[in-house]
């Protein structure tokens, strides 16, 4: 208990046996300094870590869900779609490259789907062209409603598509409104995000299975 006011910077729980302080204003009390505390802490550690370069700190609150993680409508299709939706934008989805550096094994970083360049982030969203097909219609769709969004608040800032795919709230004060983001914009992001997600797994999928047959028949003759 001592250690976790220390923490916290709240005062000696000890000291408490001679202040009298209601249940409530204790609580509140201390909600305020552990808020506090990692408000300051994830703000001054966000900076070291490379994955998160997408997630400003301007739109972290805490005690509040991130808005890139609240479901839009209660609809399961939606809600579906945020898992992989957070992975990506926490970079923590594995990509051939992130296998490459961080599995002990000689690990390829080249894209499996097209084997025409490394599967970063980038190539997967923007650039494998085994994934061509899902991507092109959405994200015509994403650049123009972000464009159409721009253009009412006479903005000419130029937009970073990759900004825009894995965090568009990071062009909330551009807009309108924080809310033309979450209606019009990030259920776009992420139908894109799953629906390449999918295509990737299903052609993954497909991969393995052709390669496992030729191994059994390799056995078998
Ligand atoms: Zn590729």
């Amino acid at each position: 208990m001592k250690k976790i006011c220390i923490k916290y910077n709240l005062e000696n729980p000890l000291s408490l046996l001679y202040i009298e302080m209601s249940k409530g204003k204790w609580k509140k009390l201390t909600t305020t300094a552990v808020h506090k505390y990692w408000t300051t802490r994830i703000n001054e550690e966000i900076m070291y870590y490379s994955s998160l370069k997408y997630i400003p700190t301007s739109l972290f609150k805490v005690g509040k869900i991130h808005p890139l993680a609240l479901a839009n409508s209660a609809n399961q299709r939606d809600i579906n779609r945020i898992p992989i939706r957070i992975k990506i934008a926490t970079g923590t989805y594995i990509l051939q490259t992130n296998r490459a550096a961080y599995n002990q094994n000689n690990v390829d970083p080249t894209c499996k789907l097209c084997d025409q360049a490394e599967e970063s982030l980038s190539h997967f969203l923007l650039c494998c062209r085994a994934l061509d097909q899902i991507r092109t219609p959405i994200l015509k769709n994403i650049i123009c409603k972000s464009s159409e969004l721009l253009a009412l608040q006479h903005s000419n800032i130029q937009l970073d598509i990759m900004q825009l795919i894995i965090n568009p709230f990071h062009y909330a004060g551009s807009v309108e409104s924080e809310n033309d983001i979450s209606c019009r914009i990030e259920p776009l992001c992420r139908q894109l995000i799953y629906n390449l997600h999918n295509k990737r797994y299903e052609i993954l999928s497909k991969m393995d299975l052709i390669s496992s047959r030729r191994k059994m028949n390799f056995k078998v003759s």
